[in-house]
């Protein structure tokens, strides 16, 4: 199950900085994980103010990730 970033996300970079294996990068309009970088730790999630860091299941992660534009996602 990956974690994703929703529209909740201010851009407030503390999960960027916090991630120690570099899965998060700030996008447009959101911050966006890399799955395949990720390893699940749940630490972004915990720390996010705006709550906007989930953990779901792979169809509604693809659900989400089909909606970002190209500077929202990780490919
Ligand atoms: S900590 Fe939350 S609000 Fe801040 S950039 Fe990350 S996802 Fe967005
Ligand atoms: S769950 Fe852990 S490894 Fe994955 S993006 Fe969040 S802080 Fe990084």
């Amino acid at each position: 199950m990956p974690y994703v970033v929703t529209d909740e996300c201010i851009l407030c970079g503390a999960c960027v900085v916090g991630c120690e294996s570099d899965a998060i990068t700030e996008g447009e309009t959101r911050a966006y994980i890399n799955p395949e970088i990720c390893v699940e730790c749940g630490t972004c999630e915990r720390n996010c103010v705006s709550e906007a860091i989930i953990y779901v299941d792979e169809e509604e992660a693809e659900r989400i990730w089909a909606e970002l534009g190209p500077g929202d996602r990780f490919s």
